[in-house]
């Protein structure tokens, strides 16, 4: 892997959503679904986003990709700031970076095959130039995916999850991309297929040197795959670091909370879980300070007070909390 060769640059990145209400809908507050998230990611590696449901992450991809558009904040992918493109430049862009679904029969069109599933982005882009080439193309897509070109001509609902997922990964490889953007593309599968489809992206990621951002709200499901991990809550990272650092050596007590959820493979062996209170608060008026501060069993009266900063304790080891600098 090219050691420090960023494929993508994430810079203060913020993404609030406007609350309305009252007759005249007047903007009264703001969701601060992202807040000033920064990043990178290597090229041909893995870095797994996770955090509860509602901290973010989804709304994070989704924003790189320019599904949403930004409050602020820089995407700079290819040496160029994505934000700042227009639609022509962008649809050029949208080729190298795709996105794999939770859900993919949500994600699939139901009165589509999968040979015109996997064939639009194909048609779209003009990647082929007569019906023949495409069916041609669709079939190696399908076998890079474990599928076979005899499932072409069935429907998304003759499949399962797994299956489904493995066609919304063909479409996704169908315009060579060089990042993925998988938000959370296994929650939706029994546990028994997602190892495979984990496997899956990983082989795929050997053969043609992509690189993934991982979205999950589970660690144990990043372990596996992930180069370095990033934890959100509530908008914010708060800790990022290399795999084994963080599965070792946890520094944010939320990340600690998270990893003591993880059982133990060894059965029989214990270890100390950590419970928090309550649910994530609501992002529209998140607790001041450190937002973690109602539930964070360390808490202190100046984490009520001032917000942590993501500080790096150790090289390539970043964290927001006010314990480390004491
Ligand atoms: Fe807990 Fe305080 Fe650290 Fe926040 S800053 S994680 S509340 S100890």
């Amino acid at each position: 892997m090219g050691e420090e060769k960023k494929i993508l640059e994430v810079k203060n990145l913020k993404k609030y959503f406007p609350v309305k209400t009252g007759v005249f809908r007047k903007t009264t507050g703001y969701v601060k679904a992202v807040d000033d998230v920064s990043f990178y990611i290597r090229e041909g590696e893995t870095l797994g986003l996770v955090g509860e449901s509602g901290c973010g992450k989804s709304t994070t991809g989704a924003v790189i990709l320019r599904l949403l558009d930004a409050t602020d904040g820089e995407v700079i992918f290819g040496g160029k700031d994505i934000l700042a493109l227009n639609r022509r430049e962008m649809r050029e862009i949208r080729k190298e970076m795709q996105i794999i679904f939770q859900d993919p029969y949500a994600s699939l069109n139901p009165r589509m095959t999968v040979e015109e599933i996997v064939g639009e982005p194909l048609v779209i882009h003009k990647m082929v130039s007569s019906k023949k080439e495409k069916k041609e193309k669709v079939v190696e897509l399908l076998e890079n995916v474990g599928l076979t070109a005899d499932q072409m001509s069935r429907f998304p609902h003759e499949f399962s999850g797994g299956q489904r997922q493995r066609i919304g990964i063909a479409r996704a490889l169908a315009v060579g991309p060089k990042l993925i953007i998988a938000d959370e593309p296994v929650s939706a599968l029994d546990v028994s297929i997602q190892a495979q489809v984990i496997n899956l992206l990983q082989e795929l990621q050997e053969e043609f040197g992509l690189t993934y951002l991982f979205i999950a709200h589970d660690l144990s499901v990043v372990k596996h795959i992930s180069n370095r991990v990033a934890v959100m809550y509530l908008g914010k990272i708060v800790e990022i670091t290399g795999k084994y650092d963080l599965y070792d050596n946890p520094l944010h007590p939320y990340t600690r909370s998270l990893l003591s959820a993880i059982p133990l493979p060894e059965p029989g062996k214990k270890k100390e879980r950590i419970i928090l209170e309550g649910d994530v608060p609501s992002p529209v008026d998140p607790p001041a300070g450190c937002h973690f501060h109602p539930r964070c069993p360390m808490a202190k009266d100046i984490c009520r007070e001032k917000t942590p900063v993501l500080k790096e304790y150790t090289p390539g080891h970043f964290a927001s909390c006010h314990l480390l600098d004491q």
